[in-house]
């Protein structure tokens, strides 16, 4: 039998998958891709070895129990995500308060899946990690970005975030320490934004993957201030350098959790078995390792922020995650800024890739040797003498 001739137009795709906005760091990913000339300052993701016990524990788990998992997570590896969370932030201890999931994106995913409909509000950061928005629009619903403004330190005001919640507001999203800004929120903001969003009855998302990457102050985790009101997301990913193993974890509300785990079924049925042996290995194994990735983290980040300063370039110093904002002059479209920059032999993310706000900065990845740190900034800051900052 033939198969039937193609209608002449093909099948509609639905406006909320065909308005998924493309991520604007890609495009300069795929134009810097494979280009050794290039020094490449762009991927927010670290450039150590993965440990090399957490390596061993997922080969053995390939190698011997290559299988389904329970969809919410392996009780084993529940169990220690469970006991680190109750042991770093009070929270629960019990593995049931717990939801592996792929990496923290699909966390979020399946958080906003089970609590947004069509046409809800959701409150997202500008600048924002772009696949918050992208999350929301799959869904239907609607992102409204609320400013971190840069000369706040790139921190939310939060009378500001309640003036922008509305009777269809349903999640507000927070993320610290936070990419792409470096920012890193105090105790008592994590604490006024909960506050303000419990009021009004919303959920609070709140990403934390970057939670054990932090230089200066301290971590204020969002669901010890209300457990019923706030979901906390966390990663494998940044923390362990394991970006490819896809694991995160999640923490939340009673109500909530056990629907999460539920839509983990359609979702993905399980995590890989083999990744999530890999995770619990890096739980259990020694924590040095981070210790001594952030240090260097924070070394490289001084030896940015010193070299930029002496440059005359005004920049807040990161206090978490691994990156860093770079001001362009006043009103520079950075998009069309990073463009020229990978001619000019270097990669950087443009501002414009995270929202409105930051349209005017570019975003540096401390993910990268200290050597191509400072052969990427001799690039940049003859670049900006050139060009007064972007303007020519
Ligand atoms: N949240 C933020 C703020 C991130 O920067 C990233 C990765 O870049 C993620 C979540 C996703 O992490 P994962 O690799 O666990 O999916």
């Amino acid at each position: 039998m033939s198969a039937p001739a193609p209608s002449a137009s093909p099948p509609r795709i639905p406006a909320r998958a065909a308005s998924v906005p493309g991520s604007g760091i890609r495009e300069i990913v795929m134009l810097a891709y494979g280009r050794e000339d290039v020094v490449h300052l762009e991927i927010g993701e670290p450039d150590f070895p993965t440990p090399a016990h957490v390596v061993a524990a997922g080969d053995l788990a390939l190698a011997t129990r290559n299988r389904y998992t329970p969809s919410a997570g392996t009780p084993s590896l529940r169990a220690a995500v469970a006991e680190r969370l109750h042991r770093h932030y009070g929270l629960s201890d019990d593995p049931e308060s717990v939801v592996v999931s792929q990496g923290a994106v699909q966390g979020l995913a399946a958080v906003m899946a089970v609590l947004l409909e069509p046409g809800d509000e959701v409150l997202v950061p500008d600048p924002a990690w772009p696949n918050y928005e992208m999350q929301a629009v799959l869904l239907g619903a609607r992102p409204v970005r609320y400013p971190l403004r840069p000369e706040r330190g790139f921190r939310p005001d939060p009378a500001e975030v309640a003036s922008l919640i509305t009777d269809r507001t349903r999640v507000l999203v927070i993320n610290s320490p936070s990419n792409p800004t470096g920012a890193v929120l105090e105790p008592a903001l994590v604490r006024a934004l909960v506050e303000a969003a419990v009021e009004r009855d919303l959920v609070v998302v709140s990403d934390e993957v970057y939670d054990q990457v932090v230089f200066d102050g301290v971590h204020a985790n969002a669901a010890a201030t209300a457990p019923e009101s706030v979901v906390s997301v966390f990663s494998f990913s940044k923390t362990y350098a394991m970006t490819g193993s896809r694991v995160g974890y999640l923490t939340g509300p009673s109500w909530l959790l056990p629907t999460v785990a539920r839509v983990q079924e359609p979702l993905l049925s399980s995590v890989s078995a083999a990744s999530q042996a890999s995770a619990l290995a890096a739980l259990e194994g020694p924590q040095d390792v981070v210790g001594l990735m952030v240090d260097t983290y924070r070394e490289r980040r001084d030896l940015v922020v010193d070299r930029l300063r002496s440059a005359g370039l005004e920049v807040d110093a990161p206090a978490g995650a691994f990156y860093l904002m770079l001001p362009l002059a006043d009103g520079v479209d950075s998009r069309l800024a990073a463009l020229d920059l990978v001619r000019r032999g270097v990669a950087l993310a443009p501002g414009t890739a995270f929202g409105d706000v930051a349209r005017s900065h570019l975003r540096l990845s401390l993910a990268s040797s200290a050597q191509q740190l400072s052969a990427g900034l001799d690039r940049f800051l003859d670049w900006y003498g050139a060009t007064s900052g972007g303007k020519r």
